[in-house]
């Protein structure tokens, strides 16, 4: 906001709820508002790649649109969460682990053998020891041969944590999805979609390109919601 100089007198756009949570699924720029350029109308999106360097697609989309279908899905949603706790959980569950199963059980692996690998160093640092004490090793050699070992083992150890991180991530799924229903909760009436409802339920919304197919328009827009992640399809 500039304090000084000429001011012109400019209209102020609702740029709308979603504005700021939508991105483009091609190449992963923010889609922008872009304002109408008559009064009447509500403005539409378009993702920034496109906006600014003409790349991309346009993957243009309608305000008055989009919110009606967001709102819709949102609803459906919420209410399949609420009403049916049990089968949500269960659904979200099996979603998410089809998803990260694969990553999950490579993660435990390498853990694993990292773990057995930091022991194992554990031992080849106790032999070095005694072959100094025996004099099977100088002090120079010794000392090379520990800080390799050392530097490996520090390594390993940095490595274990971030994989702890994700194993732990992927054993929360359903503590997570528990968290949603709580959230969901708050939203009985959802007559409209307000920034508060979009900013507590919504992580972004992917806006695919506009495509006519015999005759039909299609576009995707795909919601990834916070704790859950998406749960479509
Ligand atoms: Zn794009």
């Amino acid at each position: 906001m500039r304090e000084s100089g000429r001011r012109r007198k400019e209209h102020v756009w609702d740029k709308g709820p979603l504005n700021g949570f939508l991105y483009c699924p091609d190449c992963g720029s923010k889609l922008y508002f872009s304002h109408p350029s008559r009064l009447k109308t509500s403005g539409t999106y378009l993702c920034g790649y496109y906006l600014h360097y003409k790349k991309c697609s346009t993957h243009y989309i309608r305000r008055d649109e989009l919110e009606p279908v967001v709102l819709a899905q949102l609803r459906k949603d919420c209410a399949f969460a609420r009403e049916h706790e049990d089968d949500f959980l269960k659904m979200v569950e099996k979603k998410t682990r089809q998803q990260g199963e694969d990553a999950f059980r490579q993660g435990e692996r390498e853990y694993g053998e990292a773990k057995s690998r930091i022991e194992e160093i554990d031992q080849i640092i106790n032999q070095l020891y005694e072959d100094k004490v025996s004099g099977g090793l100088s002090a120079e050699r010794f000392s090379i041969m520990l800080t390799k070992y050392e530097e490996e083992q520090e390594t390993l150890r940095g490595k274990c944590e971030k994989l702890q991180v994700q194993i732990t991530a992927a054993r929360t799924t359903s503590d997570n999805a528990k968290q949603f229903i709580r959230v969901v909760r708050k939203f009985t009436e959802m007559q409209e979609l307000t920034p508060e409802i979009v900013a507590t339920l919504i992580e972004r919304v992917e806006i695919g390109q506009a495509q006519t197919i015999d005759g039909v328009k299609k576009q995707e827009i795909r919601i990834v919601y916070n704790f859950i992640g998406n749960i479509q399809e």
